[in-house]
């Protein structure tokens, strides 16, 4: 089966979040199961320096605006054709946002663009290569069922939500740069609320619809985790699929880990981490639970409860090291917070103190509102670091609540914060510490933890299925 992935971001070329460790994942994943996917980036110039002396495949004089190659290199482990367009992709600042922090305007022409190659490469071939499906991530690829479906054969295709609160949301005067036919601008096609909507688009003529946990799926179909879209996903004759994602065991694996002071494969290992992690972050001796943050500062993700639950932290000895960036007022917040000795915060994006906090920590702190999947708290689980986690998406999914049962069975491998409220977050950390002070209990949930399949292995068997399915085999 070959199958074409369509996506924004795609480690290690380009990323922003977690998309881009599942994109980049995937092709190896499949492999085992004999799929033959390859991945269609935008040129970005993180990208271009990766296909320095690949193979062009097509020329195109206009294409959204101007001129366009298609090419095609083997980088890194992965088969990757990148769509060649400086007038879309050529640019200082974010993938998304331009110098000014406010969303490129042509954000939806670069990114239908990216979708219309794909279409191109689906119905003619690209070289000698033609993928009998068309696997799409986010709205970024929206579009792409759209304009499939006019095929003829027609052309399996499936999208994957990866995080329904972003819709890329075009004004109504773009129909024609965009290609979009007028008389689907409806409720029943890709019209949102008087806006052109590329997700609504992808998630209407999309053969199949994925997201990237079961319990995601379900909260999908709610008002309040739907966005705007859970009728449309209530109506789908095919629903939404949930598959949970998986995380490279190669990368984050603490056993070879080269980011680490010390590699383990037992959580006593951690020790030697977590003294290097203290010291990193000026953090004291301490009797309670190290916790940590990996995370994009955002409203998602829950942190400014935190901030407020933290004291009640702090008083059971616990303390707190953070590593992120992103809303100003949540940076400030945690800047402010880190006057207290046993918080260390860093505005920052850093892969290698992402590993060396996630080792080094007793626990990981993901509060998330909603949580689609969620990353962190997978590798967190196979370094041993136990996750606390909001109730909600994929860390429902991923991380078993230390109730007195599951502890009793040994099955425990974190605890859920519920409901997502600065009190339950207060008691929440009361159990946490005294959990931690449980040697006992705490090392047999640590060693279930360790013990979770956290990798691709499961996920890429659903995923094979899907595609047999969709191809109707
Ligand atoms: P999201 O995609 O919503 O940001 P995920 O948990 O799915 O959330 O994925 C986040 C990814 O980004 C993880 O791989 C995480 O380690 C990484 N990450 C987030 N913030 C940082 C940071 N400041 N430094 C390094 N890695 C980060």
């Amino acid at each position: 089966m070959k199958v074409l992935s369509v996506a924004s971001e795609c480690v290690p070329f380009v990323k922003t979040g977690g998309l881009a460790d599942v994109v980049g994942a995937l092709p190896n994943a499949l492999a085992a199961e004999g799929v033959d996917m390859r991945v269609l980036l935008p040129g970005y110039p993180s990208v271009m320096r990766f296909a320095e002396g690949a193979k062009v495949l097509r020329t195109e004089d206009y294409f959204y605006g101007s001129g366009a190659r298609l090419l095609f290199c083997e980088a890194e482990g992965i088969s990757l054709y990148v769509l060649d367009a400086p007038h879309l992709y050529e640019r200082d600042g974010g993938i998304y946002l331009g110098p000014n922090g406010w969303d490129w305007s042509d954000n939806s022409e670069r990114f239908a663009a990216l979708s219309m190659m794909a279409v191109v490469m689906a119905e003619h071939g690209a070289g000698d290569w033609q993928p009998d499906i068309v696997h799409g991530h986010d709205w970024q690829a929206g579009f792409m069922p759209y304009y499939l479906r006019m095929t003829d054969p027609h052309i399996p295709n499936i999208v994957t939500i990866h995080n329904i609160a972003f819709h890329g949301l075009a004004p109504a005067d773009r129909l024609g740069t965009l290609r979009l036919d007028p008389s689907d601008f409806s409720f029943d096609g890709f019209e949102f609320w008087g806006s052109i909507s590329a997700l609504k688009a992808g998630l209407t003529w999309a053969d199949r619809v994925t997201t990237v946990s079961p319990n995601y799926a379900r909260e999908l179909t709610r008002i309040e985790f739907g966005h705007g879209l859970d009728g449309l996903i209530r109506n789908r004759a095919s629903g939404v699929s949930g598959i949970l994602n998986g995380i490279d065991l190669d990368v984050w694996d603490p056993a070879t880990d080269p980011a680490l002071v010390n590699r383990y494969k037992r959580p006593r290992g951690k020790a030697k981490n977590k003294a290097a992690l203290r010291q990193e972050f000026g953090l004291p001796e301490a009797d309670g639970p190290l916790c940590v943050v990996v995370s994009r500062l955002t409203g998602q993700k829950g942190l400014d409860i935190l901030l407020a639950a933290l004291p009640s932290l702090l008083e059971q000895g616990g303390q707190l090291a953070l590593l992120g960036s992103g809303e100003p007022e949540l940076e400030a917040g945690f800047l402010a917070a880190a006057d207290n000795p046993n918080v260390g915060v860093r505005i920052d994006y850093d892969e290698a103190l992402a590993h060396r906090l996630i080792a080094g920590g007793d626990a990981i702190l993901v509060p998330s509102r909603f949580e689609p999947c969620g990353l962190t708290q997978l590798y967190a689980l196979r370094y041993g670091t136990i996750p606390v986690v909001a109730y909600t998406g994929g860390l429902v999914d991923s991380v078993i609540h230390a109730s007195p049962m599951a502890l009793a069975s040994g099955t425990a491998t974190g605890l859920h914060i519920y409901p997502l409220t600065a009190d339950a977050m207060r008691m929440t950390f009361k159990d946490l510490a005294e959990l931690f002070r449980d040697r006992d209990l705490w090392a047999t949930m640590q060693r279930t933890a360790m013990a979770q399949p956290v990798g691709w292995e499961a996920s890429a068997k659903a995923y094979a299925a899907l595609y047999r399915d969709v191809l109707g085999h």
